[in-house]
Protein backbone atom coordinates (compact mmCIF):
# COMPACT_ATOMS: atom_id res chain seq x y z
CA UNK A 1 0.00 0.00 0.00
CA UNK A 2 1.69 3.47 -0.75
CA UNK A 3 -0.41 6.58 -0.24
CA UNK A 4 -0.31 9.84 -2.55
CA UNK A 5 -1.78 12.52 -0.91
CA UNK A 6 -5.15 11.66 0.49
CA UNK A 7 -5.27 8.88 -1.79
CA UNK A 8 -4.27 5.15 -0.61
CA UNK A 9 -2.76 3.26 -3.61
CA UNK A 10 -3.33 -0.81 -3.39
CA UNK A 11 0.03 -2.03 -5.73
CA UNK A 12 0.09 -5.73 -6.89
CA UNK A 13 3.49 -6.15 -8.35
CA UNK A 14 3.99 -9.24 -10.93
CA UNK A 15 7.24 -10.67 -12.43
CA UNK A 16 8.10 -8.98 -16.03
CA UNK A 17 6.45 -10.52 -18.74
CA UNK A 18 7.69 -14.07 -20.00
CA UNK A 19 9.23 -14.15 -16.82
CA UNK A 20 8.71 -16.77 -13.85
CA UNK A 21 9.37 -18.22 -10.85
CA UNK A 22 10.37 -21.33 -10.32
CA UNK A 23 8.47 -22.67 -6.64
CA UNK A 24 8.35 -25.76 -5.22
CA UNK A 25 7.47 -28.35 -4.87
CA UNK A 26 8.18 -28.12 -8.64
CA UNK A 27 11.85 -27.05 -7.65
CA UNK A 28 12.45 -30.55 -6.96
CA UNK A 29 12.51 -31.41 -10.10
CA UNK A 30 14.80 -28.76 -11.28
CA UNK A 31 17.27 -29.88 -8.63
CA UNK A 32 16.97 -33.70 -9.78
CA UNK A 33 17.42 -32.64 -13.25
CA UNK A 34 20.19 -30.90 -12.60
CA UNK A 35 21.83 -33.21 -10.84
CA UNK A 36 21.78 -35.70 -12.83
CA UNK A 37 23.20 -33.90 -15.61
CA UNK A 38 26.30 -33.20 -13.48
CA UNK A 39 26.58 -36.77 -12.46
CA UNK A 40 26.49 -38.33 -15.97
CA UNK A 41 28.43 -35.50 -17.89
CA UNK A 42 31.41 -36.09 -15.27
CA UNK A 43 31.09 -39.52 -16.54
CA UNK A 44 32.00 -38.09 -20.19
CA UNK A 45 34.74 -35.35 -18.47
CA UNK A 46 32.59 -32.58 -18.42
CA UNK A 47 33.67 -30.12 -15.59
CA UNK A 48 31.38 -27.41 -15.03
CA UNK A 49 32.23 -23.90 -15.67
CA UNK A 50 30.46 -20.36 -14.64
CA UNK A 51 30.09 -17.90 -17.18
CA UNK A 52 28.87 -14.28 -15.91
CA UNK A 53 25.04 -13.59 -17.13
CA UNK A 54 26.32 -10.27 -19.01
CA UNK A 55 28.71 -9.89 -21.70
CA UNK A 56 30.05 -7.29 -23.89
CA UNK A 57 27.28 -6.95 -26.57
CA UNK A 58 29.50 -7.99 -29.39
CA UNK A 59 30.43 -10.80 -28.16
CA UNK A 60 26.78 -11.97 -29.25
CA UNK A 61 26.47 -10.25 -32.70
CA UNK A 62 29.69 -12.07 -33.67
CA UNK A 63 29.11 -15.28 -32.35
CA UNK A 64 25.65 -15.38 -33.28
CA UNK A 65 25.61 -13.59 -36.18
CA UNK A 66 24.14 -10.12 -37.20
CA UNK A 67 21.11 -11.47 -39.07
CA UNK A 68 20.20 -13.82 -37.31
CA UNK A 69 16.54 -13.54 -34.92
CA UNK A 70 18.25 -13.33 -31.83
CA UNK A 71 20.40 -10.87 -32.40
CA UNK A 72 18.34 -8.42 -34.85
CA UNK A 73 15.08 -8.78 -32.19
CA UNK A 74 15.50 -10.75 -29.51
CA UNK A 75 18.75 -9.60 -27.18
CA UNK A 76 18.29 -7.68 -23.73
CA UNK A 77 20.94 -4.55 -24.35
CA UNK A 78 21.22 -1.58 -22.48
CA UNK A 79 24.35 0.64 -21.67
CA UNK A 80 26.32 0.41 -18.64
CA UNK A 81 26.88 3.85 -16.24
CA UNK A 82 30.01 4.29 -18.15
CA UNK A 83 28.15 3.96 -21.56
CA UNK A 84 29.45 0.69 -22.55
CA UNK A 85 26.71 -1.75 -24.20
CA UNK A 86 25.77 -4.50 -22.52
CA UNK A 87 24.07 -7.47 -23.15
CA UNK A 88 22.10 -10.33 -21.05
CA UNK A 89 22.98 -13.60 -22.75
CA UNK A 90 20.88 -14.92 -24.93
CA UNK A 91 22.84 -18.16 -24.85
CA UNK A 92 25.75 -19.61 -23.32
CA UNK A 93 28.27 -20.54 -26.07
CA UNK A 94 29.35 -17.14 -26.62
CA UNK A 95 30.37 -16.36 -23.57
CA UNK A 96 32.32 -19.96 -22.69
CA UNK A 97 34.35 -19.62 -26.02
CA UNK A 98 34.97 -16.13 -24.71
CA UNK A 99 36.63 -17.55 -21.51
CA UNK A 100 38.26 -20.54 -23.32
CA UNK A 101 40.15 -17.85 -25.12
CA UNK A 102 40.46 -15.29 -22.10
CA UNK A 103 42.01 -17.80 -19.82
CA UNK A 104 43.84 -19.85 -23.17
CA UNK A 105 42.38 -23.07 -22.20
CA UNK A 106 43.61 -24.36 -25.12
CA UNK A 107 47.11 -24.93 -23.21
CA UNK A 108 45.30 -27.75 -21.13
CA UNK A 109 44.78 -31.17 -22.19
CA UNK A 110 42.70 -31.55 -25.65
CA UNK A 111 40.03 -31.90 -25.17
CA UNK A 112 38.12 -29.84 -22.83
CA UNK A 113 34.65 -30.27 -21.91
CA UNK A 114 32.61 -28.14 -20.16
CA UNK A 115 29.04 -27.72 -18.98
CA UNK A 116 27.10 -24.83 -17.40
CA UNK A 117 23.36 -24.34 -16.10
CA UNK A 118 21.73 -21.05 -15.82
CA UNK A 119 19.02 -18.63 -17.09
CA UNK A 120 19.28 -16.89 -20.27
CA UNK A 121 17.50 -13.96 -22.05
CA UNK A 122 16.19 -13.40 -25.23
CA UNK A 123 12.80 -10.37 -25.49
CA UNK A 124 10.58 -13.56 -27.21
CA UNK A 125 7.04 -13.38 -27.72
CA UNK A 126 5.53 -15.39 -24.70
CA UNK A 127 4.27 -18.34 -25.21
CA UNK A 128 4.19 -22.39 -24.40
CA UNK A 129 7.50 -23.05 -23.91
CA UNK A 130 8.81 -19.58 -24.69
CA UNK A 131 10.12 -17.24 -22.36
CA UNK A 132 11.91 -14.47 -21.93
CA UNK A 133 14.00 -15.95 -18.83
CA UNK A 134 14.21 -19.49 -19.15
CA UNK A 135 17.06 -21.73 -18.39
CA UNK A 136 19.20 -24.18 -20.16
CA UNK A 137 22.16 -26.49 -19.21
CA UNK A 138 24.18 -26.48 -21.71
CA UNK A 139 28.04 -28.56 -23.11
CA UNK A 140 31.11 -27.18 -25.05
CA UNK A 141 34.09 -29.26 -26.17
CA UNK A 142 36.87 -28.14 -27.16
CA UNK A 143 39.65 -29.13 -29.18
CA UNK A 144 38.44 -32.22 -31.21
CA UNK A 145 37.44 -32.16 -34.81
CA UNK A 146 36.97 -36.43 -35.05
CA UNK A 147 33.63 -37.70 -35.66
CA UNK A 148 33.71 -39.64 -32.38
CA UNK A 149 33.37 -36.57 -30.35
CA UNK A 150 30.30 -35.88 -32.23
CA UNK A 151 28.74 -39.31 -31.75
CA UNK A 152 29.73 -39.29 -28.47
CA UNK A 153 27.94 -36.12 -27.17
CA UNK A 154 25.22 -36.98 -28.97
CA UNK A 155 24.81 -40.08 -27.28
CA UNK A 156 25.51 -38.49 -24.01
CA UNK A 157 22.15 -36.50 -24.46
CA UNK A 158 21.00 -39.40 -25.30
CA UNK A 159 21.64 -40.99 -21.90
CA UNK A 160 20.53 -38.31 -19.90
CA UNK A 161 17.64 -37.75 -21.11
CA UNK A 162 17.29 -41.70 -20.39
CA UNK A 163 18.59 -40.76 -17.19
CA UNK A 164 16.20 -37.98 -16.39
CA UNK A 165 12.88 -41.09 -17.51
CA UNK A 166 11.90 -39.17 -20.54
CA UNK A 167 11.16 -41.41 -23.35
CA UNK A 168 10.14 -40.67 -27.25
CA UNK A 169 12.44 -38.21 -28.13
CA UNK A 170 13.82 -38.37 -31.09
CA UNK A 171 17.28 -36.87 -31.98
CA UNK A 172 17.39 -35.14 -35.74
CA UNK A 173 20.66 -35.19 -37.65
CA UNK A 174 22.07 -33.13 -40.41
CA UNK A 175 25.64 -31.52 -41.95
CA UNK A 176 25.33 -28.08 -42.72
CA UNK A 177 28.68 -27.94 -44.56
CA UNK A 178 31.90 -25.23 -43.83
CA UNK A 179 32.77 -22.40 -45.15
CA UNK A 180 34.00 -24.53 -48.76
CA UNK A 181 30.98 -26.11 -49.36
CA UNK A 182 28.12 -23.66 -48.31
CA UNK A 183 29.04 -20.84 -50.69
CA UNK A 184 27.84 -23.68 -53.59
CA UNK A 185 24.69 -24.36 -51.22
CA UNK A 186 23.64 -21.00 -50.62
CA UNK A 187 23.91 -20.54 -54.69
CA UNK A 188 21.83 -22.91 -55.23
CA UNK A 189 19.19 -21.96 -52.67
CA UNK A 190 18.98 -18.45 -53.74
CA UNK A 191 18.74 -19.70 -57.72
CA UNK A 192 15.71 -21.91 -55.79
CA UNK A 193 13.87 -19.27 -54.48
CA UNK A 194 14.40 -16.36 -57.09
CA UNK A 195 11.00 -16.77 -58.42
CA UNK A 196 9.26 -17.36 -55.33
CA UNK A 197 10.75 -14.65 -53.31
CA UNK A 198 7.10 -12.31 -53.57
CA UNK A 199 5.24 -14.80 -51.77
CA UNK A 200 7.68 -15.32 -48.80
CA UNK A 201 7.24 -13.91 -45.23
CA UNK A 202 9.34 -10.00 -45.15
CA UNK A 203 11.37 -11.80 -43.09
CA UNK A 204 12.34 -14.44 -45.63
CA UNK A 205 12.81 -11.74 -48.19
CA UNK A 206 15.34 -10.11 -46.29
CA UNK A 207 17.09 -13.07 -45.37
CA UNK A 208 17.17 -14.25 -49.01
CA UNK A 209 19.87 -11.39 -49.33
CA UNK A 210 21.31 -11.43 -46.30
CA UNK A 211 21.45 -14.93 -45.08
CA UNK A 212 19.46 -17.35 -47.62
CA UNK A 213 20.06 -20.22 -45.14
CA UNK A 214 17.63 -18.45 -42.09
CA UNK A 215 14.74 -19.14 -44.85
CA UNK A 216 15.25 -22.69 -44.12
CA UNK A 217 14.95 -22.22 -40.06
CA UNK A 218 11.24 -19.74 -40.96
CA UNK A 219 8.40 -21.50 -38.63
CA UNK A 220 5.94 -19.25 -40.97
CA UNK A 221 3.69 -21.73 -42.82
CA UNK A 222 3.80 -20.63 -46.11
CA UNK A 223 7.45 -20.20 -45.70
CA UNK A 224 7.10 -23.82 -44.86
CA UNK A 225 4.95 -24.69 -47.77
CA UNK A 226 7.12 -22.81 -50.23
CA UNK A 227 10.56 -24.73 -49.69
CA UNK A 228 8.96 -27.58 -50.30
CA UNK A 229 11.51 -29.30 -53.09
CA UNK A 230 14.28 -26.83 -52.33
CA UNK A 231 17.99 -28.38 -52.53
CA UNK A 232 19.59 -30.68 -49.82
CA UNK A 233 22.34 -29.27 -48.07
CA UNK A 234 23.44 -32.97 -47.49
CA UNK A 235 23.44 -33.30 -51.69
CA UNK A 236 26.22 -30.21 -51.53
CA UNK A 237 28.85 -31.33 -48.92
CA UNK A 238 32.18 -31.42 -49.91
CA UNK A 239 34.10 -34.21 -49.29
CA UNK A 240 35.52 -33.52 -46.08
CA UNK A 241 32.00 -32.95 -44.28
CA UNK A 242 30.25 -35.25 -46.76
CA UNK A 243 33.13 -38.23 -45.04
CA UNK A 244 32.64 -36.58 -41.46
CA UNK A 245 29.18 -36.46 -41.95
CA UNK A 246 29.18 -40.65 -43.07
CA UNK A 247 31.52 -41.91 -40.13
CA UNK A 248 29.30 -39.82 -37.30
CA UNK A 249 26.58 -42.20 -38.99
CA UNK A 250 28.64 -45.31 -38.94
CA UNK A 251 29.41 -44.61 -35.38
CA UNK A 252 25.42 -43.83 -33.88
CA UNK A 253 25.06 -47.13 -35.55
CA UNK A 254 27.33 -49.27 -33.60
CA UNK A 255 26.13 -47.26 -30.45
CA UNK A 256 22.49 -47.93 -31.39
CA UNK A 257 21.56 -44.55 -31.15
CA UNK A 258 18.31 -44.31 -33.18
CA UNK A 259 18.21 -40.65 -35.38
CA UNK A 260 16.68 -38.84 -38.16
CA UNK A 261 18.11 -37.46 -40.55
CA UNK A 262 16.53 -34.29 -41.40
CA UNK A 263 18.12 -31.75 -43.80
CA UNK A 264 16.76 -28.89 -43.10
CA UNK A 265 17.89 -29.00 -39.74
CA UNK A 266 19.74 -25.53 -39.84
CA UNK A 267 19.72 -24.00 -36.34
CA UNK A 268 18.87 -20.56 -35.91
CA UNK A 269 22.68 -19.59 -34.98
CA UNK A 270 25.40 -18.40 -37.63
CA UNK A 271 28.08 -20.04 -35.98
CA UNK A 272 27.69 -23.42 -36.85
CA UNK A 273 29.40 -26.04 -39.21
CA UNK A 274 29.06 -29.73 -40.68
CA UNK A 275 27.09 -31.23 -37.45
CA UNK A 276 23.71 -30.27 -36.16
CA UNK A 277 21.46 -31.84 -34.04
CA UNK A 278 18.07 -31.30 -32.36
CA UNK A 279 16.06 -33.60 -30.04
CA UNK A 280 12.07 -33.07 -29.81
CA UNK A 281 9.24 -34.18 -28.83
CA UNK A 282 6.19 -34.35 -30.25
CA UNK A 283 4.25 -33.63 -26.38
CA UNK A 284 5.04 -30.11 -26.70
CA UNK A 285 3.24 -28.40 -29.63
CA UNK A 286 4.92 -26.17 -31.86
CA UNK A 287 8.21 -25.47 -29.68
CA UNK A 288 9.21 -28.83 -30.11
CA UNK A 289 13.30 -28.59 -29.27
CA UNK A 290 14.22 -29.84 -26.02
CA UNK A 291 17.86 -29.76 -26.88
CA UNK A 292 19.85 -28.40 -29.79
CA UNK A 293 23.50 -28.20 -30.78
CA UNK A 294 26.24 -28.47 -33.09
CA UNK A 295 29.75 -28.37 -34.19
CA UNK A 296 31.41 -24.80 -34.09
CA UNK A 297 34.60 -24.92 -35.87
CA UNK A 298 35.45 -21.76 -36.77
CA UNK A 299 33.92 -19.94 -33.92
CA UNK A 300 36.94 -19.54 -31.57
CA UNK A 301 39.20 -18.76 -34.65
CA UNK A 302 36.81 -15.94 -35.22
CA UNK A 303 37.18 -14.71 -31.78
CA UNK A 304 40.86 -14.68 -32.00
CA UNK A 305 41.54 -17.35 -30.53
CA UNK A 306 43.83 -20.42 -31.95
CA UNK A 307 42.05 -22.73 -34.32
CA UNK A 308 39.84 -25.05 -32.21
CA UNK A 309 37.39 -27.21 -33.56
CA UNK A 310 34.60 -27.03 -31.23
CA UNK A 311 30.80 -29.23 -30.42
CA UNK A 312 28.17 -28.44 -27.86
CA UNK A 313 24.76 -28.46 -27.15
CA UNK A 314 22.34 -26.83 -25.00
CA UNK A 315 18.93 -28.12 -23.07
CA UNK A 316 15.71 -26.27 -22.31
CA UNK A 317 14.98 -26.38 -18.94
CA UNK A 318 11.25 -25.66 -18.87
CA UNK A 319 10.63 -27.65 -22.04
CA UNK A 320 12.00 -30.42 -20.33
CA UNK A 321 10.13 -29.65 -17.31
CA UNK A 322 7.07 -29.58 -18.88
CA UNK A 323 7.67 -32.91 -20.43
CA UNK A 324 8.69 -34.57 -16.63
CA UNK A 325 5.95 -32.88 -15.15
CA UNK A 326 3.44 -35.17 -17.47
CA UNK A 327 4.67 -38.00 -15.53
CA UNK A 328 6.06 -36.95 -12.09
CA UNK A 329 3.51 -37.13 -9.06
CA UNK A 330 5.34 -34.24 -7.22
CA UNK A 331 5.29 -34.60 -3.45
CA UNK A 332 6.97 -31.78 -1.11
CA UNK A 333 9.21 -32.90 1.62
CA UNK A 334 7.44 -33.76 4.81
CA UNK A 335 9.16 -33.60 8.38
CA UNK A 336 10.44 -37.06 10.01
CA UNK A 337 10.00 -35.16 13.44
CA UNK A 338 7.89 -32.35 14.77
CA UNK A 339 8.74 -31.55 18.43
CA UNK A 340 5.85 -29.80 20.40
CA UNK A 341 6.82 -28.51 23.19
CA UNK A 342 5.24 -26.60 26.18
CA UNK A 343 6.27 -23.85 28.94
CA UNK A 344 9.93 -21.88 27.81
CA UNK A 345 12.05 -24.42 29.16
CA UNK A 346 10.68 -27.15 27.15
CA UNK A 347 11.17 -24.83 24.22
CA UNK A 348 14.37 -24.54 24.72
CA UNK A 349 15.28 -28.28 25.37
CA UNK A 350 13.49 -28.92 22.08
CA UNK A 351 15.35 -26.38 20.30
CA UNK A 352 18.68 -28.18 21.12
CA UNK A 353 17.07 -31.59 20.65
CA UNK A 354 16.52 -30.62 17.26
CA UNK A 355 19.45 -29.90 16.02
CA UNK A 356 21.21 -32.49 18.08
CA UNK A 357 18.45 -34.97 15.53
CA UNK A 358 19.38 -32.71 12.41
CA UNK A 359 22.80 -33.28 12.85
CA UNK A 360 21.56 -37.09 13.04
CA UNK A 361 20.24 -36.73 9.38
CA UNK A 362 16.62 -36.22 10.06
CA UNK A 363 14.33 -33.46 8.89
CA UNK A 364 13.17 -32.09 11.85
CA UNK A 365 10.31 -29.09 12.61
CA UNK A 366 9.88 -27.18 15.56
CA UNK A 367 7.49 -25.30 17.50
CA UNK A 368 8.34 -21.67 17.55
CA UNK A 369 6.30 -20.63 20.72
CA UNK A 370 3.20 -19.17 21.94
CA UNK A 371 0.63 -21.85 20.40
CA UNK A 372 -1.44 -24.56 22.57
CA UNK A 373 0.00 -28.24 22.37
CA UNK A 374 -3.51 -28.72 20.50
CA UNK A 375 -2.39 -26.47 17.55
CA UNK A 376 0.86 -27.11 17.12
CA UNK A 377 -0.41 -31.04 16.49
CA UNK A 378 -2.67 -29.63 14.42
CA UNK A 379 0.34 -27.94 12.63
CA UNK A 380 2.11 -31.17 13.01
CA UNK A 381 -0.23 -32.98 10.97
CA UNK A 382 -0.80 -30.31 8.75
CA UNK A 383 2.78 -30.48 7.41
CA UNK A 384 2.29 -34.69 7.13
CA UNK A 385 5.21 -35.49 10.03
CA UNK A 386 5.51 -38.97 10.58
CA UNK A 387 6.19 -38.50 13.96
CA UNK A 388 5.70 -35.93 16.97
CA UNK A 389 7.84 -35.42 20.20
CA UNK A 390 6.20 -33.96 23.34
CA UNK A 391 8.30 -32.24 25.66
CA UNK A 392 6.94 -30.42 28.41
CA UNK A 393 6.94 -30.06 32.40
CA UNK A 394 6.34 -33.17 33.48
CA UNK A 395 8.88 -34.68 30.58
CA UNK A 396 11.13 -31.96 31.71
CA UNK A 397 11.22 -33.56 35.55
CA UNK A 398 10.99 -37.25 34.50
CA UNK A 399 13.55 -36.90 31.74
CA UNK A 400 11.49 -38.54 29.70
CA UNK A 401 9.75 -37.57 26.11
CA UNK A 402 6.29 -38.52 24.97
CA UNK A 403 6.70 -39.59 21.48
CA UNK A 404 3.63 -40.56 18.88
CA UNK A 405 3.76 -42.47 15.68
CA UNK A 406 1.40 -40.30 13.60
CA UNK A 407 1.03 -42.91 10.56
CA UNK A 408 0.26 -45.76 12.88
CA UNK A 409 -1.05 -44.24 15.93
CA UNK A 410 1.27 -45.60 18.18
CA UNK A 411 3.09 -43.89 21.31
CA UNK A 412 4.47 -44.38 24.55
CA UNK A 413 7.25 -42.43 26.74
CA UNK A 414 10.91 -42.28 26.30
CA UNK A 415 14.36 -41.70 27.51
CA UNK A 416 15.91 -38.10 25.86
CA UNK A 417 18.93 -40.15 24.71
CA UNK A 418 16.91 -43.08 23.66
CA UNK A 419 15.07 -40.84 20.95
CA UNK A 420 17.10 -41.09 18.04
CA UNK A 421 16.53 -44.95 18.07
CA UNK A 422 12.80 -44.72 18.54
CA UNK A 423 12.67 -42.57 15.33
CA UNK A 424 14.76 -44.53 13.49
CA UNK A 425 12.55 -47.63 14.46
CA UNK A 426 9.45 -45.52 13.97
CA UNK A 427 10.79 -44.60 10.39
CA UNK A 428 12.22 -47.40 8.89
CA UNK A 429 8.67 -49.00 9.51
CA UNK A 430 6.49 -46.45 7.87
P1 LIG B 1 13.57 -22.46 -31.07
O1 LIG B 1 13.66 -22.88 -32.48
O2 LIG B 1 12.64 -23.31 -30.26
O3 LIG B 1 13.36 -20.99 -30.90
P2 LIG B 1 16.37 -21.97 -30.76
O4 LIG B 1 16.91 -22.45 -32.03
O5 LIG B 1 16.17 -20.53 -30.57
O6 LIG B 1 15.00 -22.75 -30.44
P3 LIG B 1 18.68 -22.62 -29.13
O7 LIG B 1 19.19 -21.24 -29.15
O8 LIG B 1 19.40 -23.65 -29.86
O9 LIG B 1 17.14 -22.61 -29.54
O10 LIG B 1 18.46 -23.08 -27.61
C1 LIG B 1 18.47 -24.44 -27.20
C2 LIG B 1 17.20 -24.83 -26.49
O11 LIG B 1 16.84 -23.84 -25.55
C3 LIG B 1 15.98 -24.93 -27.39
O12 LIG B 1 15.93 -26.18 -28.00
C4 LIG B 1 14.85 -24.75 -26.41
O13 LIG B 1 14.57 -25.96 -25.74
C5 LIG B 1 15.42 -23.76 -25.43
N1 LIG B 1 14.94 -22.39 -25.71
C6 LIG B 1 15.36 -21.52 -26.64
N2 LIG B 1 14.70 -20.35 -26.56
C7 LIG B 1 13.81 -20.48 -25.54
C8 LIG B 1 12.83 -19.63 -24.93
N3 LIG B 1 12.65 -18.38 -25.35
N4 LIG B 1 12.11 -20.11 -23.90
C9 LIG B 1 12.31 -21.37 -23.44
N5 LIG B 1 13.21 -22.22 -23.95
C10 LIG B 1 13.96 -21.80 -24.99
MG1 LIG C 1 14.58 -19.23 -31.00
Amino acid sequence: MIRRGKEKIQLRYSAPKGIHDILPPDISIWQKTEATAKELFQKYGYQEIRTPIIEHTDIFIRSIGENTDIVEKEMYTFSDRAGRSITLRPEGTASVVRAFIEHNLQNFTSPQKFYYTGPMFRYERPQKGRFRQFYQIGVEAFGERHPTMDAEIITMLCSFMKAIGLEGINFELNSIGCEKCRPDYKNALLLFFKDKLDNFCPDCQRRYSLNPLRILDCKVERCIALRHGSPLIPEHLCDDCSNHFEELKERLRILQMPYTLNPELVRGLDYYTKTTFEATSNHLGSQKAVAAGGRYDKLVEEFGGPATPAIGFAIGMERLITLLMEKTNLLSPVPDCFIATIGKEAELKGLLLAEQLREKGYHVEIHYGGASLKSQLRRADRMDSRFVLIIGDDELRSGKIKWKNLKNKEQGEIEIEDISSILKNNLERY
